[in-house]
């Protein structure tokens, strides 16, 4: 599998709007550290979602769904991406598999510029780039055919034999060599997600999107699902953006890019840690994502903790940035009340 990320991203770097109307303390030294030359934007990654916006114009009405989203996956990772209903994780999942055009910004996926590609090369994209796995099982397979049938279907292999001859392969791969003949309806729900896997494999793709591919399936189920495509990830090398609501699935991946309004608001980061006694424990972490401009999303909760709104003082401290509300701290100001 080759991959042909090339970066390609022309555009300028911008530097961060300074915020000029800061607190009144007179401002501490800043310590000037050793800034390496920075790379640009998505350099490495094999998908790069730069500064994302998709309008749905309907009537008269815009519709934001995404609002300058940046996403940055190398190749060879297992994402998930959480946000709920209506955030537009399945507008982005669109974007990257090639089947809709953002409204502005990049998107960039293993060399391939998606917002610049002519028709032949979308083709070529959606079918040997990626592969996508849906939700409903109805949308993966075509039900009058066999399952072998339906992973031979996106072949673009010419000789027949030879793509029998890989179905097959790929139907043992996802352990179901012995219903190679049965067409989905007799197929239970979890058999046919994992069909639909094969058929996301036909062409060896560099990435598979699946947009809640566990969704309508029981927890054990669910489990030997997203169990197949781990391994997937694993021995094949596949990179895996996994779209889902599942906790199964969002805390067993490595990183979890949770999306609010359009854009990504967190990150959550996982890795296992031996401790002492031998036994390892899985250490998670979240962080807040900082776009290019310097802006980032606070939590809900510490918004609410704190009843920021509007504006909020910020302090350049040595390694960190402090946030204030916007104003008086009232109980340090206030005399104590007499008579205490
Ligand atoms: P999610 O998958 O996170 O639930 P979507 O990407 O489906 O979110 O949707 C994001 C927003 O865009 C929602 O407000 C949704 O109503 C709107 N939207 C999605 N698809 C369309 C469409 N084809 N036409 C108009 N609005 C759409
Ligand atoms: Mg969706």
């Amino acid at each position: 599998m080759t991959d042909h990320t090339a970066g390609g991203l022309s555009r300028t770097e911008v530097d961060a709007p300074q915020i000029v109307d800061l607190p009144t303390p007179a401002p501490r030294p800043v310590v000037e550290h050793h800034r390496p030359a920075r790379p640009r934007f998505g350099e490495g990654a094999q998908i790069v979602c730069d500064n994302l916006v998709r309008i749905y114009k309907v009537a008269d009405l815009e519709v934001v769904a995404l609002q300058g989203l940046d996403l940055l996956v190398r190749a060879g990772e297992m994402i998930a991406i959480v946000g709920a209903s209506g955030s537009g994780k399945s507008t982005l999942l669109g974007i990257i598999g090639g089947l809709d055009v953002p409204s502005a910004g990049r998107a960039t996926v293993a060399g391939h510029d998606l917002t610049q590609m002519g028709r032949r090369e979308r083709t070529f994209y959606r079918r040997r780039v990626v592969g996508i796995l849906w939700q409903q099982t109805s949308r993966n397979l075509l039900s009058y055919l066999s399952a072998v049938e339906n992973v031979e279907l996106p072949m673009v292999l010419d000789r027949g034999r030879e793509r029998r001859r890989r179905a097959l392969e790929l139907l043992d791969l996802v352990g179901l060599s012995d219903r190679a003949g049965h067409r989905p309806d007799s197929l239970s729900g979890g058999e046919q997600q994992r069909v639909a896997i094969a058929v996301a494999l036909a062409n060896a793709p560099a990435v598979i999107l699946a947009d809640e591919p566990t969704g309508e399936l029981d927890s054990t189920t669910s489990g030997e699902v997203f169990g197949l495509m781990r391994r997937v990830n694993a021995e094949l090398g596949t990179t895996v953006v996994i779209v889902t609501h599942d906790p199964l699935v969002s805390e067993q991946v490595q990183r979890t890019v949770a999306i609010r309004d359009g854009r990504t608001s967190t990150e959550t980061l996982r890795r296992t840690e031996f401790a002492d006694d031998g036994n390892h424990q899985v250490i998670a972490e979240e962080f807040a994502v900082l776009d290019r401009a310097g802006r980032l999303q606070l939590p809900r909760s510490h918004v609410e903790a704190l009843r920021l709104e509007h504006r909020v003082r910020l302090r350049l401290e040595e390694d960190h940035v402090g946030v204030w509300p916007d104003r008086p701290r009232v109980d340090a100001s206030r005399p104590e009340e007499p008579g205490r």
